[in-house]
């Protein structure tokens, strides 16, 4: 499933860079111009990360994120800044956002810092306890009715992926980088394979091996 991105940016120029960018490496892209409008536009359709610009007519990116994380207190949030200082206002302020870039930036650059954002996000999603499952991550084992799976590392790191979003569709790319992050060389061949002994391990253990739901043309997801 793509990640959708808010983008909250005043200056067409560099708005359209972006928005081209995002879309040609397959983000869905949500533009608006003011402060006001992106706070509508999140309150509406939500957004896997939300891109600020700082200084727009209206008001502040800064000021949106405030706002905004009164109502969201997870989405990824990264500013556009065009000045020095404001990135000091943004340290200053411990407003713990996730990232920022000063502008003139490369928009495949990022992209690039987006996708890493998104990675991490993921990565820190709080661990599933989904019915007779339990995700230990300090052992890096998964329990089902108890008893751990006997999993490889990389089952186990497919399955803990799935497990920490229960019912969230993954890719076949975000797979790939997430799970086999260290073997840049996996297809998507590599993430069907394991997906299928996975489930047959979950068979073995007892559990319904249906928990893996494969979604056609977009990937997969835990159902709990
Ligand atoms: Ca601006």
């Amino acid at each position: 499933m793509p990640h959708r991105v808010l983008l909250l940016e005043d200056e067409p120029a560099i708005a359209d860079n972006l928005i081209y960018a995002l879309r040609n490496e397959g983000f869905v892209v949500q533009h608006v111009g003011l402060a006001r409008e992106a706070l509508s536009a999140f309150a509406q359709d939500g957004a896997d990360v939300v891109v600020l610009d700082i200084g727009v007519p209206d008001g502040s990116g800064l000021d949106v994120y405030r706002q905004l994380r009164q109502h969201d207190a997870v989405v990824p949030v990264m500013f556009l800044t065009a000045r020095a200082a404001e990135i000091d206002r943004i340290i200053g302020l411990e407003l713990g956002a996730d990232d920022y870039v000063t502008k003139p930036f490369s928009p495949r650059e990022v992209c690039a810092r987006i996708r890493t954002i998104l990675r991490r996000s993921q990565a820190s999603a709080a661990p599933a306890d989904t019915g007779p499952w339990r995700l230990d991550e300090a052992g890096q084992l998964v329990r089902y009715a108890g008893h751990a799976l006997p999993l490889t590392r990389y089952e186990y790191l497919l399955l803990a992926t799935l497990l920490r979003r229960p019912g969230r569709i993954f890719d076949r790319p975000a797979l790939m980088d997430l799970v086999w992050s260290d073997a840049p060389d996996t297809s998507e061949r590599t993430v069907d394979a394991h997906i299928k002994l996975l489930r047959a391990k979950l068979r073995q253990a007892g559990a319904d091996p249906a928990v893996i739901q494969t979604h056609r043309h977009m990937g997969y997801s835990f159902q709990g």
